[in-house]
C-alpha cells in the first residue's frame, strides 16, 4: 500500500481518489476550499462520453446507473440565428439532424453537416489512443483549421455553427484545430448526457464512495506546492508549512502552481502549417456565431478574438441591452485564446516520480469526460496497492 495526496476534490480528484482507494492505498485529499465538487457547482453540465464515468462506477462498486439517474439530453442543442431562423438538432441521431437541418435550410444541407461529423469521425480515429493516453500516439500536425472545413460548408449558418465549436471556449475558429470536428461526431455518436438531479449528487456519490473506500478529506487545506527530494515527491507542503507526507501527489489544481520544469509540455503536438498567418499585432478578427440564449431575436452576435490569444469577447443585444461577455479563462484551463492549447496539456506524468497531474488543467484537457479520463489515465499507472 502506499500513502497516496490527491490534491483538489473537484472531478478529477474525486475520481482519482475513489479508484486509488479501490486500489488498496492510503489516500489523503487535500482541497482548498470547504468543500468537494471544484467547478461542478456550476448546473447544468451536459457532457459527453458517459462511458468514461460508467466504467469507474462498475470498478468500484454499483453500476452509475444504480447511484444516479443519467439521462440524454433531447433535443441536444437548439440553433437559433440573427435571421430569426432556427433548428433543434436531435440527440444522437444523425439521421434525425439530417432530416431537421433539411427541413430548416432546405434540401441537401443535412448532408452538408455529415461531412462534417465525416471529418470528426476521422479526426476521432486518429485522436482517440492519444485521448485515451496511450504512451507514443502523435497524430501528425495537419495544419488545417476549423475554419478551413466551416469554408467546404455552402450553408453560412452551418459555417457559423462549426466555427461555435472554438467560440464557445475563447478559441478563434482561424487558428483552432480542425480536429475540433470531434466535437459534433462525439455528441452525435455517443449522445449528450445529463445528470437531471443535478451535479452535486455526483459529487456526493464519488466523495461518499471514495470515504467508504477508506479515502480521508481534508478541506479548507491548501497546498502550496509539492515536497521533493531531489526528483522524488515525498509529499504535499500546505499553505500553513505543515507537509504531508507521500509516496505518490496526484495535483489536480492547476499546474501553473507547481515550480517550473516540472510539467512536460506537449508542445508542438498540433503545430499549425508554416505558411499560416498570425493577425498582425493589436489587429482584431470578429466571427458572426448563433444566438446565445438570452440573445434578443434579431440580433447579429459577433466574437472578437485580440490578436495577442487573449481571451475572446462575446457582443450582443438582449431585451436589457447589449452584453459584453470575456470567455473565462480559467473554465477550460489554458483553452481561452487558441484551442490548440487543448492539445499542449502538460502530460500525466511530471518529470518528479511519484507527481502525477489530472484534472482541466493537464492532458486530455477541460470537460467532464477528458477530467474524468485525465484521471483514469493516472490511476491506472499508479496501479494497485
Ligand atoms: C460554468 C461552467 C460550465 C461548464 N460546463 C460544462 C459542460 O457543460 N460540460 C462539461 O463537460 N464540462 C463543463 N465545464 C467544465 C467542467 O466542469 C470542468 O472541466 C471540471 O469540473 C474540472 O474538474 P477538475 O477537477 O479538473 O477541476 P476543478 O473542478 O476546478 O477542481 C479543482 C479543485 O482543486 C481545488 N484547489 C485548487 N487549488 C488548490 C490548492 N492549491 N490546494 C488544494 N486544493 C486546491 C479547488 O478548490 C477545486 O475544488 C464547465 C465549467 C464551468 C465553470
Amino acid at each position: 500500500m502506499a500513502r497516496v495526496v490527491v490534491v483538489g476534490a473537484g472531478l478529477a480528484g474525486l475520481c482519482s481518489a475513489l479508484a486509488l482507494a479501490d486500489f488498496g492505498h492510503d489516500v489523503t485529499v487535500l482541497e482548498s476550499g470547504p468543500a468537494p465538487g471544484g467547478q461542478l457547482v456550476f448546473p447544468p453540465q451536459p457532457f459527453t462520453l458517459p462511458a468514461v464515468l460508467r466504467d469507474l462506477f462498475r470498478k468500484t462498486g454499483r453500476p452509475l446507473e444504480r447511484e444516479l439517474d443519467v439521462v440524454p439530453v433531447d433535443p441536444a442543442a437548439r440553433w437559433v440565428f440573427a435571421d430569426g431562423t432556427g433548428v433543434s438538432v436531435p440527440n444522437a441521431s444523425p439521421s434525425g439532424t439530417r432530416r431537421a437541418l433539411d427541413q430548416a435550410f432546405g434540401a441537401g444541407t443535412g448532408a452538408q453537416w455529415d461531412a462534417v461529423v465525416a471529418h470528426g469521425d476521422r479526426s476521432w480515429r486518429e485522436l482517440r489512443p492519444l485521448v485515451l493516453g496511450h504512451a507514443g500516439a502523435k497524430p501528425a500536425p495537419s495544419g488545417e483549421t476549423l475554419r478551413d472545413v466551416a469554408a467546404s460548408l455552402r450553408e453560412p449558418r452551418l459555417r457559423a455553427v462549426l466555427g461555435s465549436y472554438a467560440t464557445r471556449h475563447g478559441a478563434d475558429p482561424a487558428t483552432a484545430p480542425a480536429a475540433l470536428t470531434v466535437l459534433p461526431y462525439l455528441e452525435q455518436t455517443f449522445g449528450v448526457w445529463t445528470v437531471p438531479d443535478g451535479l452535486t449528487r455526483l459529487v456526493g456519490v464519488l466523495a461518499a464512495r471514495a470515504t467508504e473506500r477508506g479515502a480521508t478529506f481534508r478541506y479548507d487545506a491548501p497546498a502550496a506546492g509539492p515536497a521533493l527530494d531531489g526528483k522524488r515527491v515525498t509529499g504535499v507542503v500546505l499553505a500553513g508549512g505543515e507537509t504531508v507526507h507521500a509516496d505518490a501527489v496526484v495535483w489536480t489544481a492547476s499546474p501553473r502552481l507547481l515550480p517550473g520544469g516540472i510539467a512536460d509540455d506537449r508542445r508542438g503536438l498540433f503545430r499549425r502549417r508554416r505558411d499560416h498567418r498570425e493577425p498582425a499585432p493589436g489587429a482584431v478578427r470578429t466571427v458572426v456565431t448563433p444566438l446565445p440564449a438570452d440573445a434578443e431575436p434579431g440580433s447579429t452576435p459577433s466574437v472578437r478574438f485580440p490578436a495577442d490569444g487573449g481571451p475572446a469577447t462575446i457582443t450582443y443585444d438582449t431585451p436589457d441591452g447589449r452584453v459584453e461577455h470575456v470567455a473565462p479563462s480559467a473554465v477550460h484551463g489554458a483553452a481561452a485564446g487558441r484551442v490548440t492549447a487543448i492539445f499542449r496539456r502538460p502530460a500525466n506524468v511530471t518529470r518528479v516520480r511519484g507527481l502525477y497531474l489530472a484534472g482541466a488543467g493537464a492532458h486530455p484537457g477541460p470537460g467532464i469526460p477528458l477530467v474524468a479520463l485525465s484521471a483514469a489515465i493516472v490511476t491506472d499507472r499508479i496501479g494497485r496497492a
